[in-house]
């Protein structure tokens, strides 16, 4: 069990996720997630849907990748279905 108030190292640095095209960034993005407690759930939910950017220490192509080999058609990302409401 993880406790409640442990977060994953991507909400510290979210830019690192999302820079592809900087190997450098990427490279330190997967060595995060190597430490990180979430990996399981986030390469299951990353699998599983059309997602960019580095997740459980993969990449948007590693993942498109290995979704070919296994044959998974990933599902589209929708916007919340339950938005949180504002006070009026
Ligand atoms: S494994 Fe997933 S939740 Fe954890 S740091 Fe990497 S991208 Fe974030």
């Amino acid at each position: 069990m993880i406790p409640a108030d442990v977060h994953p190292p991507c909400q510290d640095e979210p830019e690192l996720f999302f820079s592809e095209s900087n190997p450098g960034r990427t490279i330190r993005a997967k060595a995060l997630c190597a430490g990180c407690p979430f990996t399981a759930p986030c390469a299951s939910y990353a699998m599983e849907h059309d997602v960019s950017g580095v997740w459980s220490g993969t990449t948007t192509v590693e993942r498109r990748e290995a979704r070919r080999i296994a044959g998974i058609v990933p599902l589209p990302i929708v916007s919340n279905p339950y938005p949180l409401r504002r006070a009026s």
